[in-house]
């Protein structure tokens, strides 16, 4: 039976990978510090024995006792507006964090698996983003501290790779979406859901017409676990191609939720990208991969799980 180690697993990504990997039958060591990270989106695996869990903050040394099979590095706050509130945090756990969980790889000659993100093209100048454009990032705004704590750990990942042979793979993630999202994560899918269900208007930023394109975290959690299988090391994007403006999505919400809501403008925060669309050649050559979940089947399942969890508070 593989063991894995998912740090970041009490995370909206981490648990739901965590699932996964236990219904494909391993044991799972989540990690988490928990500082935007929640315990609840693990309660229901409280009694099995396949599972465990670990406060653990791992930019500090991780010590794990007996064989590990994969590493999953999942750990980093992942929101505009929680990168704003912990830039240190952001940048070491994207730097010294995965420095760990490469030496944790390499001590136990385990796979590795690194999160990496759409925002390592920044503002892309490229449309769709091929995994082959190396980006056009600020490395000093404000969603610097993530962009390249990232790409330092792709970095950091590729040297692991070809100086100690870990075998290493890197999957950039595009705009997710699905139940266990926070609803004060300041990203638009809660912001947007949240406010229509409170009946509170909509905030667009900007003109409202940047794009993004939104993919339902079933289909996500499938392509990083066909990756975590597969003999690939450079970068793979993950994520749906079906592009949309932001204008264009806030009414997609108004329509799914049927809230009487106005849209208000808010002003764009700073480095905003523009457009966002992933090039899935890669993945679908591959891993034989593409999404399946259609918007409205994902924004559905994930309006049901908001109406259930509206007034939990936001995380410590
Ligand atoms: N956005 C918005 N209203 C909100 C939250 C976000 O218009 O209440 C916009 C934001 O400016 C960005 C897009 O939605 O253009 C996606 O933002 P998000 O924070 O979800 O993730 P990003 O893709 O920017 O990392």
């Amino acid at each position: 039976m593989p063991i894995s180690v998912v740090t970041g697993g009490a995370g909206f990504l981490g648990s739901h990978l965590t699932d996964r990997l236990l219904r494909e039958g391993h044991q799972v060591l989540a990690m988490d510090n928990l500082i935007t990270g929640n315990e609840r989106n693990l309660g229901h695996l409280g009694g099995n024995g396949k599972f465990r869990f670990l406060r653990h903050d791992v930019t500090q040394f991780i010590a794990v006792e007996g064989p590990v099979d994969y590493v999953f590095h999942f750990a980093s706050p992942a929101s505009p507006i929680d990168y704003l509130e912990l830039p240190i945090q952001t940048l070491k756990v994207g730097s010294l964090g995965t420095h760990n969980a490469l030496g944790l790889a390499k001590a136990k000659g385990a796979k590795f698996l690194l999160a990496s993100t759409s925002e390592c093209y920044g503002d892309p100048l490229v449309h769709p983003q091929k995994e082959d454009y190396w980006g056009n990032v600020n490395p000093i705004g404000p969603r610097g501290v993530y962009d390249e704590a990232k790409r330092f750990a792709e970095a950091m990942t590729m040297a692991y790779h070809r100086y100690h042979k870990v075998d290493t793979k890197i999957v950039r993630i595009f705009n997710t979406y699905g139940p266990r999202m926070r609803l004060r994560d300041g990203r638009v899918v809660p912001a947007f859901i949240g406010q229509a269900l409170k009946g509170e208007p909509l905030t667009v930023f900007g003109d409202g017409k940047q794009t993004r394109s939104f993919c339902y975290v079933s289909d996500l959690i499938d392509g990083i676990y066909r990756l975590s299988q597969a003999d690939f090391h450079e970068p793979v994007n993950i994520g749906n191609p079906m592009e949309l403006t932001i204008l264009e999505f806030a009414e997609r919400i108004r329509r799914l939720t049927g809230t009487k809501s106005e849209i208000v403008r808010k002003p764009l925060p700073v480095d905003d990208p523009k457009q966002r669309q992933p090039d899935i050649t890669r993945a679908k050559k591959i891993l034989g991969w593409e999404p399946k979940v259609a918007l409205e089947d994902g924004l559905r399942e994930t309006l049901l799980w908001f109406q259930n969890h509206l007034e939990a508070p936001r995380s410590p």
